[in-house]
């Protein structure tokens, strides 16, 4: 499948709604993407990331940003996401979601080797983790391992997993 099909089922749904890339923030703060299929539970993760912390997520380190942009990438408007991606100077990192009842789908798997061959710093995360009882979460969560990357697992509704996302955004490093 061409490498660009991944974005076909895509679109930009900025919080700071963007229709074209002059229309990007030029705050100069770090940027989170929130990459994942339609309904999987970005918004909700936003929020519980943001009602949990505030937007006004303070770094321990001294002189690091301490604010962080949130983008919500869904689906369609291929070009504005690939050039997102690709292009913007500020995206620390970019949040894989899946939803832990399905784990891994095929366009999922596409988006990971592509962040991968662009050699982009990402997380995964499980969410809606209050739906799964204990044995289909720990079954479901080996299986998206069997990928090779460790995920995190959440819940927009419980609020698990909403401090460890805000440890691992703290660990990564701006690159560019
Ligand atoms: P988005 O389209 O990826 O932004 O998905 P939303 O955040 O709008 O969530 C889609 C649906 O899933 C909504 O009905 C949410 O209430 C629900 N949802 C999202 N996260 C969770 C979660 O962690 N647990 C449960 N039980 N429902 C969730």
């Amino acid at each position: 499948m061409p490498r660009a099909s991944i974005f076909d089922r895509l679109l930009a749904d900025f919080i700071v709604s963007a229709a074209s890339p002059d229309r990007f923030p030029s705050d100069g703060l770090a940027e989170i993407a929130f990459l994942g299929r339609s309904n999987v539970g970005k918004s909700s993760l936003i929020n519980a990331l943001i009602g949990h912390k505030g937007l006004a997520h303070t770094s321990n380190t001294p002189g690091r940003t301490q604010t962080i942009n949130f983008y919500r990438v869904t689906s369609g408007g291929k070009k504005l996401i690939e050039s997102y991606l690709l292009n913007r100077a500020m995206l620390q990192l970019s949040l894989v979601i899946l939803d832990a009842r399905r784990g891994w789908m095929p366009p999922d798997l596409e988006l990971k080797q592509w962040l991968e061959a662009h050699h982009h710093q990402y997380l995964v995360i499980a969410t809606k983790m209050d739906k799964l009882n204990q044995s289909d979460a720990h079954r479901n969560l080996a299986a998206i391992r069997k990928s090779g990357v460790e995920p995190l697992a959440c819940s927009a509704v419980t609020g698990r997993g909403v401090r460890e996302i805000w440890q691992a955004i703290a660990k990564t490093h701006h690159r560019r």
